[in-house]
C-alpha cells in the first residue's frame, strides 16, 4: 500500500463505534443504539443538521473519554486503523482539557495519549506524534494554558498547537496569547480557520497564529476569482495562503457533511493553482470515512493521480511538526512507496 502522511485527524472523532459502545457499558453511559451499524449511522454528522445536535456526536464521546485507560485505547486503536490505511505518519489533535470531568489532570491526559500513540506506533510501525488543541469558544486563558501543557510536552510525542471550535462566532485573535506560547515554546503552528467561516476568518487566524498550516481552508476560495474550473486570480488572503505555502489540511469528506458536496469542493482549483495541499479524514468516525476513502474521492471526483499523491505526500511530510531524522526517513519511504 502506499505510504500516506495524516495532519488532520481528531482523537474523539475517530472512535470505533464498537469501543464506544464497549466504554458506554463499562461506564453505565445510555447510547442510542447498542447495534454497531447503527451506531455508526447515527454518529455520521449529515449537511443541515443543527449544530448543537453535531457536537452532541463529540460530547458523547468526550464523556466516555474521562480515563487514562480509555485514552489510551482509543489512541492505540487509531493508530491500527490508520496504519491499516497505509498511513506511516500522523499526527492526531485533541483537547486536553476536555478530559479533565473525573479528576485527572492535563499532564495525566496527555501522558494517557501519548502512550497509546507508542503502543500504537510500536504494533504497526506509523509514526504518531499529536498535537494539542484550544478551543475557540473557551475562555483564552483555558486555551492559554492548553499551549503550556503542549509546550512542556514538547519532544516527548506533542508536536503542536491548533485551535478548534466555533469559528463563526469565535475570533482567533483572542487566542493569540496561546499562539505565542507556543511559538515561543517552538511547537509547530496549525489553525482550524476557513471551514465553516470565509477569508475575513483565515485573515484573522493568519495574524493571530502565524501558523504555517491551515485546518481546512475550504473558503479561502471565496477570495479567489474562478473562471472556466480554474482559479485566475488570488484576493490578499489566498495570495498569503499561497505565497508563504501554508498547507491546507484539507477533509473533504467532513466538508461534504457541513454541506459542500464533494464534487464543488475546491481541492482540484488548489491544487492546479499551486497550493499546497495534504490529504486527511479529520473525523473518521463521526464522518464515516477512512484514509483510504478519502484518496479514492480525490482520485475517482477530482482527477488525483499517483503522480500528484506522490508529491502531496512529500509536501505534507514536510510539513509535519516532528523533527527533521523523522522527517527525512519518512521522506525516503514516501518516495519509494509512491515510485509506482
Ligand atoms: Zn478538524
Amino acid at each position: 500500500m502506499e505510504p500516506k502522511v495524516v495532519l488532520h485527524d481528531h482523537l474523539d472523532g475517530g472512535v470505533r463505534p464498537s469501543t464506544i459502545i464497549d466504554l458506554a457499558r463499562r461506564n453505565d453511559v445510555a447510547l442510542p443504539t447498542q447495534d454497531v451499524q447503527e451506531l455508526a449511522d447515527w454518529f455520521t454528522i449529515v449537511p443541515g443538521m443543527p449544530f448543537p445536535d453535531a457536537w452532541a456526536r463529540f460530547y458523547l464521546v468526550i464523556e466516555l473519554l474521562q480515563s487514562a485507560d480509555a485514552l489510551r485505547l482509543v489512541a492505540r486503536e487509531a493508530v491500527e486503523d490508520l496504519a491499516a490505511d497505509g498511513v506511516v505518519y500522523a499526527e492526531l489533535r485533541f483537547a486536553p482539557l476536555n478530559h479533565l470531568a473525573d479528576g485527572m489532570t492535563g499532564d495525566d491526559v496527555v501522558a494517557a495519549v501519548v502512550a497509546g500513540l507508542s503502543d500504537g506506533e510500536r504494533e504497526t510501525g506509523c509514526v504518531a506524534r499529536t498535537i494539542i488543541c484550544g478551543i475557540r469558544e473557551n475562555d483564552p486563558d483555558e486555551s492559554a494554558s492548553a499551549a503550556r501543557l503542549a509546550a512542556s510536552w514538547l519532544g516527548r510525542g506533542v508536536v503542536g498547537f491548533d485551535l478548534a471550535g466555533n469559528e463563526f462566532d469565535f475570533g482567533a485573535g483572542m487566542h493569540a496569547e496561546a499562539y505565542s506560547i507556543a511559538r515561543d515554546a517552538g511547537l509547530g503552528l496549525t489553525i482550524h480557520a476557513g471551514e465553516m467561516a470565509g477569508p475575513a476568518s483565515i485573515a484573522e487566524a493568519l495574524d493571530a497564529a502565524s501558523p504555517t498550516r491551515i485546518g481546512h481552508g475550504l473558503h479561502l476560495v471565496d477570495d479567489c476569482e474562478v473562471r472556466d474550473g480554474r482559479i485566475i486570480e488570488l484576493g490578499n488572503v489566498a495570495r498569503q495562503v499561497l505565497d508563504r505555502q501554508i498547507t491546507l489540511e484539507v477533509c473533504v469528506t467532513s466538508n461534504s457533511c457541513l454541506g459542500t458536496p464533494v464534487p464543488e469542493h475546491p481541492v482540484r482549483l488548489y491544487q492546479d493553482a499551486g497550493f499546497s495541499l495534504s490529504v486527511n479524514p479529520d473525523d473518521r468516525a463521526i464522518t464515516t470515512t477512512t484514509v483510504a476513502r478519502e484518496y479514492e474521492l480525490w482520485r475517482s471526483v477530482h482527477g488525483f493521480d499517483a503522480g500528484e499523491f506522490r508529491e502531496i505526500n512529500l509536501g505534507a511530510i514536510g510539513a509535519a511538526f516532528c523533527d527533521d531524522n523523522t522527517k527525512a526517513a519518512l521522506r525516503t519511504t514516501i518516495a519509494r512507496g509512491w515510485a509506482g
